[in-house]
């Protein structure tokens, strides 16, 4: 079938549905096929449950194909090829961002921010990926002004793709960090496969948000259409980090309007400063982006505070690499409260710069002279012996040492990459 028939049966479409367990009424429903699933196999439940229509390419079900069963080559290039038909078709700006760390929170405040005026769209949660920009691409209405879309990747040709796909018509790269090196091939590689949204822009002469703040972004940025927001250019006056209950967050000031973030930690700055001069690009006042910002507050243990038996803890587990584990320390070390500890859990996929990047963490730990607990086989293996750490193997060993010495610090700083999901200590505190 040709893109442009299978645009008018999707014009036809309450939208698109691609789990069996949660199909939305007349959608049209992808077949898609995971690392342990193949969708191909429920596509007739798929319709028997509500959806309109199911695209498959499993070829055995040629022979049942009928007018509401089509099968097509490969489903996951339909659906892409089908979100970059709409895209084109529906013509509205679209805001790209990637980058190593801070991509969601940006996205969120930034579509907080532009909600305020326009029908702004944005990624749902992490859907961020060759699935997840299709289907959120797919979301555009005729009443949608705007469209933000978060871009993920692990390795080279992946943003590339992506930005094939969305064809965006603004993008910013939220910063390059020591993140997905094993796929990257290192911190070079990584600058080289974020780039390619920059070179996708740029060719296509579209705009650049810079963060001016970030040499290796200027660099890489030379000959683009710039933004910056700049501390040295004063865009952003007066950034601190205010403690209040003990559970210290960002405050921006700007022009005399003072905006107080639930965001923690100095490196959120950045995140909120895309927002703040994205907004003034597309005419949002001071006083929409102060109240959008405002009443922003993280999801998913992205450094958040929660209070758990008197101690005040900075929840970071959702994820870690290098480069944010490096900042949540450094930002961690400023707070002033003499009680501190913190729990570290292994960073993955760092593949041969792994051994290196632990144990670079724990001399920084080291330095600082917080007492701090190491979880994970990564860091037990490269551990340097010092009497404020501590290793254990495994979440499991860490759990039987806390009945022998429970904590008695007050602040707490738990981060960790998701596969070590340290957020089941809260429980054991
Ligand atoms: P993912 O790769 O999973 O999509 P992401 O880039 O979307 O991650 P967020 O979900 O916004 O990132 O934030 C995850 C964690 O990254 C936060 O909890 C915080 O620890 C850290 N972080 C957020 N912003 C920054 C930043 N600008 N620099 C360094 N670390 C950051
Ligand atoms: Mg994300």
């Amino acid at each position: 079938m040709e893109i442009f028939e299978l645009y008018s049966i999707y014009n036809q479409c309450n939208g698109v549905s691609t789990d069996t367990r949660n199909i939305t009424e007349n959608s049209l429903f992808f077949a898609l096929k995971g690392e342990n699933f193949n969708a191909n196999n429920f596509a007739l439940q798929a319709l028997e449950n509500g959806a309109a229509f199911a695209v498959v390419d499993d070829k055995n079900l040629k022979k049942l194909e009928n007018n509401k069963l089509i099968v097509v080559d490969d489903v996951l290039k339909t659906l892409q090829d089908l979100a970059a038909f709409h895209r084109f078709h529906i013509g509205l700006p679209i805001i790209a961002l990637t980058g190593s760390n801070g991509k969601t929170t940006s996205k969120e405040l930034l579509h907080a921010v532009l909600n305020t005026k326009y029908n702004t769209i944005a990624t749902i949660g992490n859907l961020n990926n060759h699935i997840g920009v299709p289907l959120t691409l797919l979301r555009m209405t005729e009443d949608t002004d705007l469209a933000i879309i978060e871009m993920g990747a692990n390795h080279q040709k992946e943003i590339e793709l992506l930005c094939s796909i969305a064809q965006p018509d603004f993008g910013f790269i939220t910063n390059f960090g020591r993140a997905h090196l094993e796929g990257f091939g290192g911190i070079e590689g990584v600058i080289k496969g974020k780039s390619e949204m920059y070179d996708y822009l740029q060719s296509n002469n579209k705009t650049i948000f810079v963060n001016f703040d970030d040499a290796i972004q200027t660099d890489k940025t030379a000959k683009s259409t710039r933004f910056g927001f700049s501390i040295e250019n004063n865009s952003l006056a007066n950034i601190q980090i205010t403690n209040a209950n003990a559970q210290p967050m960002a405050t921006v000031e700007l022009n005399g309007i003072e905006i107080k973030s639930n965001l923690t930690g100095l490196y959120n700055i950045p995140n909120i400063a895309f927002a703040v001069i994205i907004g003034q690009y597309f005419n949002i006042s001071l006083e929409n982006i102060k109240e959008a910002i405002e009443n922003y507050t993280p999801q998913n243990n992205r450094s958040q505070w929660t209070k758990i038996n008197d101690k005040n803890i900075l929840l970071d587990a959702y994820n870690a690499n290098p480069s944010s584990m490096q900042v949540a320390i450094e930002n961690f070390n400023q707070l002033a409260n003499p009680s501190k500890l913190m729990i570290l859990g292994d960073m993955f996929e760092l593949g041969n710069e792994s051994d290196k990047e632990h144990l670079q963490t724990i001399n920084q730990v080291i330095e600082t002279k917080i007492p701090t607990i190491f979880i994970g086989e990564h860091f037990f293996k490269v551990q340097v012996k010092n009497n404020v750490v501590q290793y254990s193997k495994n979440i499991q060993d860490f759990f039987n040492q806390l009945k022998e010495t429970p904590i008695n610090e007050e602040l707490l700083l738990i981060k960790g990459s998701r596969g070590m999901a340290l957020e089941r200590i809260l429980d054991k505190l």
